[in-house]
């Protein structure tokens, strides 16, 4: 019992959001160093290779826009919705100044970009969440365009795709990003009720109230590798049902081995294994107009 005091504290491993902005000690610009298994490669490689590691394939956070050009064809992307901007309906102290910030830095106006475009010439309503603006975290803009891309996917008569990464809910708007998530799942019901079809593919991280609505909620919900995915954190879990949780647990691979998940699809894959599913739902005529 003694000798249990003085034992060293097993040391667990939790599913940490890697920063790829912090500690990279390498020219930026031209080298870019993995956060997984710390090796330098040239950034132009990398962005050749979808942004996953040349050494150990882990897949790097992507931009909304680097999504859409690896996954839509050339020029068919029109955005939606372009300048609806958050204010600051709880008045937290400097909030408008950090999204005055993260729009400087991402191009984007809030955390999720979205519009119509094709994929091989199968016209589709997108989604793109972007980690790179606040976490991805999901505020009255964000749920609010999302739920406008589901409605324009209703008149438009065609599937709606997200790509979801986001930390969860803005704390910064309260209960009013929770309200997003009634929200955005009420339009995905009416979009489904006339049978629209809906793709959700979860990148790392779908956490909080994003994995808990509209992630969630695809006719079929795909993930990339090793994505993160979870409602409450790991720790929150453990200490809550004072059980240690397996070192896989909350990753896509740990998902769709129990069920919550359709497939893990690596990224030079995605493409390819969309516009499959989109071709059967077309072909088929009922599930999709
Ligand atoms: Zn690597």
């Amino acid at each position: 019992m003694l000798k249990d005091l003085f034992s060293k504290p097993k040391k667990k491993k939790y599913a940490a959001i890697p920063s790829e902005t912090a500690k990279q000690d390498v020219p930026e610009g031209i080298m870019t160093k993995c956060p997984e298994c710390r090796k330098i490669m040239y950034t132009k490689d990398l962005q050749k290779n979808l942004k996953v590691c040349l050494h150990c394939d882990h897949h790097m956070r992507m931009t909304a826009y680097e999504r859409v050009e690896s996954l839509l064809d050339g020029g068919s992307f029109v955005a939606f919705d372009e300048k609806i901007a958050s204010a600051n309906p709880l008045g937290f102290p400097g909030y408008l100044e950090k999204l005055e910030k993260d729009k400087v830095n991402t191009n984007l106006d809030e955390a999720v970009l979205t519009g119509t475009g094709s994929i091989n010439g199968l016209n589709v309503v997108i989604a793109i969440m972007d980690s790179h603006f606040r976490m991805g975290s999901m505020g009255s803009v964000v749920g609010e365009k999302i739920a406008r891309a589901i409605e324009e996917a209703a008149k438009l008569e065609v599937p709606f795709l997200i790509f979801t990464a986001s930390g969860g809910a803005r704390m910064q708007e309260g209960v009013l990003s929770l309200m997003q998530m009634a929200k955005t799942s009420a339009a995905l019901k009416m979009f489904s009720d006339k049978g629209g079809l809906i793709i959700s593919f979860m990148t790392h991280p779908t956490t909080g109230g994003v994995s808990a609505s509209f992630a969630s909620l695809g006719d079929y919900n795909f993930a990339e590798p090793k994505a993160l995915i979870g409602f409450a954190g790991r720790r929150v879990i453990e200490q809550t049902i004072r059980e240690e949780l397996p070192d896989d647990f909350q990753t896509a691979e740990f998902l769709l081995e129990h069920g919550q998940l359709d497939a893990v699809i690596h990224r030079k894959d995605i493409k390819e294994k969309l516009t499959i599913v989109l071709e059967i739902h077309q072909q088929e005529g009922e599930l999709v107009w």
